[in-house]
């Protein structure tokens, strides 16, 4: 049973939908997707390994709005930069979507409700997941305390506290004599 779990969770999400429909039927839909699918945010990570978990509940408001909110959890590699090795970040999005014809309509939503807009009356899953995702994505990322990786943070900091070695180029020469060739 174990084995056949995640294919089912799966099944529930579908590539795209149409969300005045799971709104007036209130749908709720979870599962998996894998964020090897997600170019833009795999190409700020340092690992394409990895899922995010989906759960959205579809309602339509005291307003007529179609609205899904839910969350997004996924674990990201994300480059240390202390050690400059992959450090697992837990990405956790809280969801409140209103769900919009173009951007007109989104500027009439409260301010609680994140827009997006549907096209076709139709919104492809995992580009809304991805925008969400990256929207989530720390600035600068950490291992946590002590969780470096011992031998390359010395390298790192080696590095760091010796610009002058004579083995190594110095980067500000090399822009120096760069700039030189330009002009
Ligand atoms: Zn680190």
């Amino acid at each position: 049973m174990a084995i056949l779990f995640p294919a089912m969770l799966n099944d529930t999400l579908p590539k795209y939908f149409d969300p005045r429909k799971y709104a007036a039927q209130e749908v709720s839909i979870e599962g998996r997707l894998l964020l090897k699918q997600f170019p833009e945010l795999c190409a700020a990570l340092a690992s394409d390994e990895g899922d995010a978990f989906v759960h959205l509940d579809f309602r339509v408001d005291e307003d007529r709005r179609y609205i899904a909110t839910g969350s997004i959890k996924s674990t990201v590699q994300l480059e240390c930069q202390r050690c400059l090795e992959p450090a697992p970040i837990e990405l956790e999005v809280d969801l409140s979507i209103g769900f919009v014809y173009d951007e007109d309509h989104a500027k009439n939503l409260p301010g609680d409700y994140d827009p997006v807009v549907m096209t076709d009356g139709e919104v492809v899953l995992a580009e809304m997941v991805e925008q969400e995702l990256l929207l989530a994505l720390p600035i600068v990322a950490y291992h946590a305390e002590s969780g470096c990786n011992p031998v390359a943070l010395k390298y790192a900091s080696s590095t760091d506290d010796a610009p002058d070695d004579e083995n190594k180029p110095n980067p500000f020469s090399i822009l120096a004599s760069l700039k030189a060739k330009k002009n």
